[in-house]
């Protein structure tokens, strides 16, 4: 372990693989994977749900305390995680967590009612680890909150008596804030004080997001884009005042993606593995997957993929129109997602009446979406926000240019084709600015435009193919991060 490295406590409601409802699962299982991998001394915090409890069976104790918020005591269990055996501290208090169900929500898809205390005993157990109160040999140099609902820990230390290590709150999704009506404050054990304005008080209600975006020593975000982005009305949901006044301490770390998972030289759901080298098998694909999905067979034709949830986030709207206008253009169009149900439904008839042009696929398919990574031309990306985004750092590395709206990670991942970028070798993709019809169908033509002229259109694949997506280089920021806070 290298000496230097501070001991963090990384607090999430979910980690792959042992709990995922979405995108902060996979953050949870890779990041501390890779500053384990890096010698850092790293433990997992993390809800005794039961899927974590089974997959946890042998794990031993590690401490305990009376629950703050119900009768009896909360036990605190150590296990590892499968395969990359990052430890992890599971919060084993079954009347709260061992119970049927999502993490968030009943079966019937209502909130839990009692999710203010659920995650306000996450955060509680996640400061009382940090604080003197721990009565373990490991004390955490530094408190690394996620999401909502861990947002209250940072709040927690503030007003605690004693040891307080830095606190770190990232925001993987604005638009989720944890907001609970004003009776909750004496419950939750906090003080009355920290009800105001200059606090966690949110509208009149109690908002965990904004308790750790108000009392962390530091906040991050998941790109440098999204972080500035966030500061604007348009994009702050309601914070961005707070996260402006906060601007000095609030930055944007890009996540990474799983390269073992999505190589094009070793996957598994392929017909044809491939790579920068050997894009003629990228070819094969495209030949493949049109003849998978019904479309005509043409080698020349530029094909776009996209694989999205479908809604107004992510621009599914706008894809509508473009694929409409661009049908009449010559480029054939392979949709995957799922979502609005509306927004399906008009995709569908537009499929329906355009045979061999437009692909739609209802549904969430995994290995479909490796193969149209693989045999599509571009990737049309057109969110109106983005925290961070995958599939365009997925479609770079799988030789298939990215065309995406500039927001959030999406304009710090991809290099836009612009005339000094294509002179130097480094363009990976198309960015346009304006969130409108005109500028997205645009972006796509002057796509298919450079998709002619080969020799350029392979310099840009191989410009994204070569590009390091990996988590190490997001490791490797956090940690200079946990440094400088735990110094
Ligand atoms: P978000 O988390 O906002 O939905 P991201 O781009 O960050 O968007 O990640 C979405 C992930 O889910 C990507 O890995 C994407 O490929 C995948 N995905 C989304 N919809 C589908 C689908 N219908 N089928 C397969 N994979 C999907």
């Amino acid at each position: 372990m290298t000496p230097s490295s501070p001991k963090i406590l990384f607090a999430t409601s979910e980690a792959h693989p042992l709990i995922k409802t979405g995108g902060l699962a996979d953050v949870s299982g890779a990041l501390p994977a890779a500053l384990h991998a890096l010698g850092v001394d790293v433990k997992i915090l993390l809800p005794g749900y039961p899927a974590v409890l089974q997959q946890g069976k042998h794990a031993t104790p590690f401490a305990q305390l009376p629950n703050p918020f119900a009768p009896g005591t909360v036990e605190i269990l150590e296990t590892r995680l499968p395969e990359t055996a990052v430890p992890v501290l599971i919060v084993r208090y079954d009347a709260f967590f061992n119970r049927k169900g999502g993490p968030y929500q009943q079966p019937g898809g209502k909130d839990w009612p009692d999710n203010a205390l659920r995650f306000g005993l996450l955060s509680y157990v996640a400061a009382w680890l940090g604080s003197s109160g721990n009565p373990t040999a490991w004390q955490p140099d530094l408190i690394h909150c996620n999401d909502w609902q861990t947002g209250l820990a940072p709040a927690y230390l503030r007003f605690w008596p004693g040891r307080k290590p830095p606190s770190i709150m990232t925001i993987h999704n604005l638009a989720y804030q944890g907001v609970f009506g004003p009776e909750s404050v004496k419950p939750l054990h906090l003080p009355a004080e920290s009800f105001k304005i200059q606090g966690l008080e949110y509208y009149g209600n109690l908002s965990f997001l904004k308790a750790g975006v108000f009392y962390a020593d530091r906040i991050t975000t998941v790109s440098p884009t999204y972080a500035r982005d966030i500061q604007q009305e348009a994009l702050g949901f309601g914070m961005h005042g707070l996260l402006h006044e906060r601007r000095s301490v609030l930055s944007g770390i890009i996540n990474g993606i799983d390269t073992k998972e999505w190589d094009p030289q070793h996957d598994p759901h392929l017909p044809h593995r491939y790579s920068a080298k050997r894009l003629n098998n990228k070819v094969k694909n495209k030949a493949a997957l049109q003849h998978e999905l019904g479309l005509a067979v043409e080698a020349p034709t530029p094909l776009v993929a996209i694989i999205s949830r479908i809604t107004y986030q992510k621009g599914s709207d706008l894809v509508l129109g473009v694929m409409h206008d661009l049908i009449r253009e010559g480029v054939q169009f392979a949709l995957l997602g799922t979502g609005d149900a509306a927004i399906e439904q008009a995709f569908v008839n537009l499929a329906r009446a355009h045979p061999g042009r437009i692909a739609v696929t209802i549904g969430y398919a995994e290995d479909l979406s490796h193969r149209m990574e693989a045999g599509a031309d571009m990737f049309l990306m057109p969110s109106r926000y983005e925290p961070c985004g995958l599939n365009q750092m997925y479609s770079q590395r799988y030789g298939t240019p990215p065309v995406a709206h500039a927001t959030g990670g999406l304009a710090d991942t991809i290099v836009h084709a612009t005339p000094t970028h294509i002179a130097t070798g480094d363009a990976t993709g198309f960015l346009f600015r304006e969130m409108t019809h005109h500028a997205c169908t645009d972006a796509v033509r002057r796509a298919v435009r450079l998709y002619r002229d080969a020799p350029l259109w392979q310099q840009l694949q191989s410009a994204g193919m070569q590009r390091d997506f990996s988590w190490q280089n997001s490791a490797e920021a956090y940690l200079k991060l946990y440094r400088s806070l735990a110094a």
